[in-house]
């Protein structure tokens, strides 16, 4: 920070998802805050409706809070905005390629007076690009998650013991992702932290209801947090009573309860009210007081610190063009029941409750979105460029920076193994192990062939036929490829799958 810019007044601009005190409080405490509800921005896609409802509501819960010191504009454009208010703004590095190129511009146009670092992730951007760099001087030829974790827990003192991870592992996936618990319908431990709505959610409700905007799925009571106090309560709540089962069922899936044992903070954090480090410390306090198994609270520690600072980096290493790989070479466009998020189409239990998830929350956890959206996607060739727009759109938690890498990456093997070594996908054993669905469903995980022959374990070898060269020159796919060999039936498999029109 600069002494001109400690000592100016000049305001600040704040997106919708920089609404924290890592943006507005400390050096910045002092700065007249401008606020910006940008007609073009709510209207750029359709929108899941509960997402558009997230985003105003943070933003006017912002504006209270931050009383007379903030200016909260309605306008057309963000640059309409910055006109009627008159006065050069700092703003934030934004979170996308497009609106960086934006402020930019607006920075030539005289209407931005200086673009600042992020404060909202736990590393910057620079001193991501030295960590990038090897010792020489060269860039890394390949990345690894887990090189980066590490390198992040020893960085921040996380779950440290000196220079050793704290238990002698850096890793307990083994102690976690066990299937769900037999006979169970529920993991039946207490519900995920609910906000109370106001009359700001009340206006927005009546605000949406009148703009005529295009939108997808349903509306429904506002489930996450978007101010920092709600973010607070929203992280004690799952600290003290959620996280000590998290690592355990991460992977799990029970049709009765949506929310297993996740902690619905992917809101909050995108929208910059909640800080990577204080939900990664509050992990640490409770495994520390006893209050949380080790794994459990690595599990979440890895998610926050590794998984989500690592897709965060990579979107801005990767650059605009990484959206446009498609190393698989999947043209197929989205089915129209997949778009309208129209679950009563489908028939296949993990996809029906996957897919009603986001039609009526905007939401749907981890392992829905990897094992069983994603991987259909990816064993039906969906185009991955359209379906990540489809995610960015219709997920609460959806923004620009965090698509490519989770999308065209991890989950559509779109990029050729950059972020992944080998695609995520499976046959219907595996969703059968981790989930209570197959034996609600009309087809049978055992079935490859036939009326009854699920999609999924069809939908596999079929995937497998395809990329048949692909997958046997993977070290870690070769033995799928040797599977299928031995099928007697393959041929019909295909040409089965190949028909298949409803699932
Ligand atoms: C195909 C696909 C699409 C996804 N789309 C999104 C998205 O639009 N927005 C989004 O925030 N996350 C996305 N994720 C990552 C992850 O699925 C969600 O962050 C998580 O399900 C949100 O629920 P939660 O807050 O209860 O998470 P938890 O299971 O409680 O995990 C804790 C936190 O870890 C972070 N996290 C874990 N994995 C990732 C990851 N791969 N990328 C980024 N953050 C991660 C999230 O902030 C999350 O809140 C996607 C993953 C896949 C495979
Ligand atoms: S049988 Fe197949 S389609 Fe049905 S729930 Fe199981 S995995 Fe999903």
């Amino acid at each position: 920070m600069t002494a001109s810019r400690q000592e100016s007044d000049t305001p600040l601009w704040l997106f919708a998802d920089q609404l924290g005190p890592q943006f507005h409080g400390g050096d910045h405490a002092h700065r007249p805050v401008l606020l910006i509800e940008a007609d073009s921005a709510l209207r750029r896609r359709r929108f899941h409706r509960q997402k558009l409802h997230l985003v105003l509501s943070a933003l006017r819960h912002g504006a209270a809070d931050l009383g007379e010191r903030a200016t909260l504009i309605r306008a057309g454009t963000y640059t309409e905005a910055l006109r009627r208010y008159g006065r050069p703004v700092l703003v934030h590095e934004p979170t996308s390629h497009a609106a960086e190129a934006f402020v930019h511009r607006l920075v030539r146009a005289g209407l931005v007076a200086e673009v600042l670092p992020t404060p909202a992730f736990a590393l910057s951007r620079n001193e991501f690009r030295q960590w990038a760099h090897q010792k020489d001087g060269r860039s890394r030829a390949r990345f690894r998650m887990e090189d980066f974790y590490r390198e992040q827990r020893r960085r921040f003192g996380i779950l440290m013991d000196g220079a050793e991870p704290v238990g002698g592992r850096w890793n307990l996936d083994a102690e976690n992702r066990e299937p769900p618990p037999k006979g169970r319908a529920t993991l039946d431990i207490p519900a995920p932290y609910r906000p109370d709505e106001d009359e700001i959610d009340a206006q927005v409700r009546r605000d949406l209801d009148g703009m005529g905007l295009a939108t997808v799925g349903v509306d429904g009571p506002r489930l996450f947090a978007v101010t920092p106090a709600e973010a607070g309560a929203a992280l004690q709540q799952f600290v003290a009573h959620r996280l000590p089962t998290f690592g355990r069922y991460e992977d799990a899936m029970l049709g009765a309860d949506w929310a297993m044992a996740h902690s619905l903070l992917s809101v909050p954090l995108n929208l910059g009210v909640l800080h990577p480090l204080d939900a990664v410390h509050a992990a640490e306090r409770a495994y520390r007081a006893g209050a949380a198994p080790l794994a459990a609270a690595e599990g979440f520690v890895r998610q926050i610190l590794g998984w989500r600072e690592y897709m965060w980096q990579l979107y801005w290493h990767f650059g605009p063009e990484y959206l446009d790989h498609n190393e698989l070479d999947a043209h197929n466009p989205l089915p129209d029941w997949w778009t309208e998020l129209d679950a009563d189409a489908v028939d296949a239990e993990c996809l029906r409750e996957a897919l009603a998830g986001v039609r009526d929350r905007g939401w749907a956890h981890h392992i829905q979105r990897l094992m069983v959206l994603g991987s259909h996607a990816l064993q039906r060739g969906y185009h991955p460029r359209a379906l990540s727009d489809w995610f960015a759109s219709s997920f609460v938690d959806g923004f620009a920076w965090v698509m490519p890498t989770n999308v065209i990456g991890m989950s559509q093997h779109a990029d050729g193994g950059k972020v992944a070594t080998k695609p995520y996908t499976s046959g219907g054993a595996y969703l059968n192990k981790m989930s209570d669905h197959c034996g609600q469903c009309r087809f049978d995980p055992k079935k490859r062939l036939g009326p009854d022959a699920c999609p999924f374990t069809a939908g596999y070898w079929a995937f497998t036929h395809r990329h048949a060269d692909l997958l046997a020159a993977n070290m870690r796919t070769a033995r799928a490829v040797s599977s299928m060999n031995r099928l007697a039936d393959l041929d019909a498999v295909v040409e089965q799958e190949r028909h298949r029109q409803a699932f």
